[in-house]
């Protein structure tokens, strides 16, 4: 099946299960993408740049407004029944599980002026959750997609960027940026989102490793970063140090030539940090500049700068990360780094695709050698942001 019948089959799937489970048909199903960061780590809160893409992994969400105020919601992920709330009471931090992601984004919505009654909603995702893929941001879009258009709200992508992060921050608890859904919202096909954290601008770079016999592989640790909430609110915490005691806005206006002063005015750790952040901003540059000049085969460098500055400066890595990239690099990818916010997740390994089982190969007895739990090992390739699909 090529991937416009998989995903057509896909929305009549979940429509139908919709039906039998809500007794009616779906106003619409609409889906949106997971996403991989191809370089910029903890940029995007610095008011940097981030490159990242949305991938061929989606969630899927059929959606039916109802005439009153109840909203239900079901996964076909795990086996719990539906979840039962009311538009009309939708509080903050009260909610456990996933309904905190689709309810926190009506309760944005409202908070926005608009007027969001109840809905049904089932929901379907191949983006594997807790892998640094942003499973949830893929949620929070396909609903505030779906929500958008059936409610008339008229919402432009940035709306819907700014709205989905206040969802995440104020009602979910999550204190991210807004690369993730950037990526989900504004990808497309074949390109990579380079996004200026300060304004909100996107441009679309060219992104095709297969039209240069690249794959780009995801190997996904395993390990989980749910726990890691309090190293990246103290990464957090020590770029905003650093930004005060540099007396700028945010550490998007140090550069890598005044980074000698810097060390200088900075105690070593936080200096550690910036110099994370001031050389990955750097390197997102340098990364655009070579894909628009000369191509994907030209990054490598990049991305092996990046793991290496997030081992040692950002310490967000971990041994699974950093076996995983080592191993790939030795068996044949041109370049490989860490992905997400860190201390788990996944990895990425830009490979020659006459090399791609080789490595694949080396990684998994790699990571069953060191006594590791076997990691999962996938392709992505830019796709498609969010939008209805049927
Ligand atoms: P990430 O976004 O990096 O994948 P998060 O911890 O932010 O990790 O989000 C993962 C959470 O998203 C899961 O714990 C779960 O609540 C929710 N989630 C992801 N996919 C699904 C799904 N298919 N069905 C229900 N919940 C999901
Ligand atoms: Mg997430």
């Amino acid at each position: 099946m090529n991937t416009t019948a998989r995903a057509d089959a896909q929305a009549r799937d979940l429509a139908a299960r919709f039906e039998e489970t809500f007794g009616a048909a779906p106003d619409g199903v609409w889906a949106a993408p997971g996403r991989v960061n191809l370089i910029g780590e903890h940029t995007d809160y610095n008011e940097g740049f981030v490159l990242p893409f949305a991938i061929d992994k989606r969630a899927r969400t059929a959606l039916r407004l109802r005439g009153d105020s109840t909203i239900r919601l079901l996964s076909t992920f795990g086996d719990q029944g539906p979840v039962q709330a009311d538009a009309a009471d939708l509080v903050p931090g009260a909610v456990k599980g996933w309904a905190k992601y689709p309810l926190g984004v009506a309760w944005a919505l409202q908070r926005h002026g608009l007027d969001v009654p109840g809905f049904d909603l089932l929901l379907d995702s191949d983006v594997p959750l807790g892998a640094g893929l942003s499973s949830s941001h893929a949620i929070e879009c396909a609903v505030i997609t779906a929500l958008n258009e059936l409610t008339g709200a008229g919402l432009s992508a940035e709306d819907m960027v700014r709205l989905t992060q206040h969802a995440e921050n104020a009602f979910v608890g999550a204190p991210t940026g807004i690369m993730d859904q950037s990526a989900s919202l504004r990808g497309a096909a074949g390109q990579a989102v380079f996004l200026d954290c300060r304004d909100q601008a996107v441009q679309l770079v060219p992104f095709e490793a297969q039209e240069s016999g690249l794959v780009l592989l995801v190997i996904d640790t395993k390990v989980s970063h749910s726990h890691a909430d309090g190293g990246y609110a103290s990464r957090r915490a020590s770029c905003e140090l650093g930004a005060d005691v540099l007396g700028v806005k945010a550490l998007r206006d140090v550069t890598v030539a005044d980074l000698d002063e810097a060390r200088a005015l900075l105690d070593p750790v936080t200096f550690r940090r910036v110099r994370h952040i001031v050389t990955e901003n750097h390197r997102v540059l340098l990364t655009v500049d070579a894909l628009r000049s000369q191509g994907p085969a030209h990054i490598g460098q990049f991305l092996d700068a990046s793991h290496v500055s997030m081992r040692d400066d950002f310490e967000i890595s971990c041994p699974e990360l950093d076996l995983a990239v080592a191993t790939a690099r030795a068996a044949g990818a041109i370049g490989a780094r860490m992905t997400g916010g860190g201390f788990g997740g996944s990895a990425i390994a830009l490979t020659p695709a006459r090399h791609e089982q080789q490595v694949r190969d080396a990684v998994v007895r790699a990571f069953a050698d060191a006594g590791f739990t076997a990691p999962d090992i996938f392709t992505v390739t830019p796709a498609a942001g969010a939008g209805r699909i049927s």
